[in-house]
């Protein structure tokens, strides 16, 4: 695009023809925000679904649909969405974003790592353009390379998405303002967080109410979907302070118990607590980047833990947990990803996570793509099980989580792919849990 501003129309119709059309206006795509345009748009009726396009001169977008959210006071007899994370372009195909696109669904969820900063390599399924990302050309040029994914693209247009980043939308395993990089300093890694965090809002669809101020950005919000659900959509890499132990997966080293370490900042922790305890939805789910089970990825006597997960911050975590059983929150239901495999986990409060009463329930959904085919039994897979009591489920296939909600019970089907290195993977639900309401604990079904 030439450096010049474009004005650009839209309309919002009530029919998949954009015959029957309720709004339309102008806005300017401006070529200091790379030509994107937020529309918020007002006065739409509850509960149905839109359908909307743009125009720029004589050329007309494709038509997305999107479903307005159920009253705020109404009991929703259901919630249907599916949620995924990590789609590593090199690593394989969005063949699930396909699958994804034909549900049933009310909306999707992104967790994080919708994009990944690293430059281009030879030998993948498909390659980077450019090298490893850093100016916001970079980042604008990685996010345009995603979005031409078509199997992405139809995912966008059929459903309304509510997205949260992790770490690499701006760089690996990045807390706060401190890279896992030795060398680098604050300022620069700032710098280089506000070229990310500006090409991540001008790309994805965010509010107005988002825009990042230089390397500052507020993600987190409430979302409800009328009494029956209530999503707090965190993020767990802005605030956070630096993963004890020199990261990595560790034996406990004392700095996990760092009981001043957050992954949350006050901040964001207290509007969290504050929403939970005067939430009056059915369930309560946090939709948020970063397993929370303390789960030993070390088969044997050795215990190792994830530093960059819940478990390298053992007391904010338990602070959560406590929270949940203390005030009575009712139903919560914690959402993840960032960890390139799928896990059904109950949430107990005590350390070991053993045979304490569980508080919560868990669901981690694998990668779109990051990490190549997966498979159904992992390595590791027998011993991670017997000595974690608290995972119900653990595998590394490709895919995402399709989740059905009533006021009843919750369930969740892990929708897998068997492989992404080559095209036309047809999908598979692998295994299906469901709570029962008031009861904290994921069952088989
Ligand atoms: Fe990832
Ligand atoms: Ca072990």
């Amino acid at each position: 695009m030439p450096a010049e501003a474009v004005e650009v129309g839209w309309q919002v119709a009530e029919d998949e023809r954009m015959q029957k059309v309720v709004q339309k206006g102008t806005t300017v795509a401006n070529p200091d925000w790379a030509h994107s345009v937020h529309v918020e748009v007002a006065g739409l009726k509850p509960e149905r679904w839109y359908w909307y396009q743009f125009k720029a001169g004589n050329d007309t977008s494709q038509i997305g649909r999107a479903r307005t959210p159920p009253p705020a006071f109404s009991l929703p007899a259901a919630l249907k969405f599916a949620f995924a994370s990590c789609q590593h372009y090199e690593s394989g195909l969005f063949t699930a974003y396909g699958h994804m696109a034909k549900e049933d669904l009310d909306l999707v969820v992104h967790l994080g790592d919708y994009i990944y900063e690293a430059a281009g390599r030879e030998k993948q399924i498909r390659k980077h353009v450019g090298p490893e990302l850093n100016t916001l050309a970079d980042y604008r040029n990685r996010h345009a390379q995603y979005k031409t994914d078509p199997d992405l693209q139809a995912a966008h247009a059929a459903f309304p998405w509510i997205v949260t980043w992790d770490d690499h939308e701006f760089a690996n395993n990045c807390a706060g303002a401190i890279s896992e990089k030795p060398n680098v300093s604050p300022a620069d890694y700032l710098v280089r967080r506000a070229a990310a965090y500006k090409a991540y809002y001008e790309h994805m669809p965010i509010r107005r109410a988002a825009l990042p101020d230089g390397p500052d950005c507020r993600l987190y919000r409430r979302i409800p979907f009328g009494r029956l659900a209530e999503f707090a959509v965190l993020d767990t890499r802005q605030y956070r302070t630096d993963q004890p132990c020199g990261d990595g997966t560790k034996a406990p080293c004392g700095g996990e118990l760092d009981p001043n370490a957050t992954l949350l900042g006050d901040r964001q922790e207290k509007w969290l607590l504050d929403g939970l305890a005067h939430s009056t939805a059915a369930w309560n789910i946090l939709a948020q980047q970063v397993m929370m089970a303390r789960v030993d990825q070390a088969p044997g006597k050795d215990e190792k833990y994830s530093m960059d997960q819940w478990p390298g911050y053992e007391i904010n975590r338990r602070r959560i947990l406590r929270f949940f059983q203390e005030r009575k929150i009712a139903n919560p239901v914690v959402l993840g990803g960032d960890i390139h495999s799928n896990w059904v986990n109950d949430l107990a409060l005590d350390f070991e996570g053993l045979n304490g009463q569980t508080v919560a329930t868990e669901f981690v959904g694998t990668s779109i793509t990051s990490g190549g085919d997966g498979s159904v039994k992992p390595k590791n897979h027998d011993a991670i099980l017997a000595e974690n009591p608290c995972v119900k489920f653990h595998n590394t296939q490709r895919g995402y989580v399709r989740c059905a909600v009533t006021p009843k019970e919750w369930r969740s089907d892990y929708q897998v792919v068997e492989y992404v290195t080559r095209p036309g993977a047809p999908l598979v639900t692998q295994a299906s849990f469901a709570i029962e309401s008031g009861r904290a604990g994921a069952q088989r079904t």
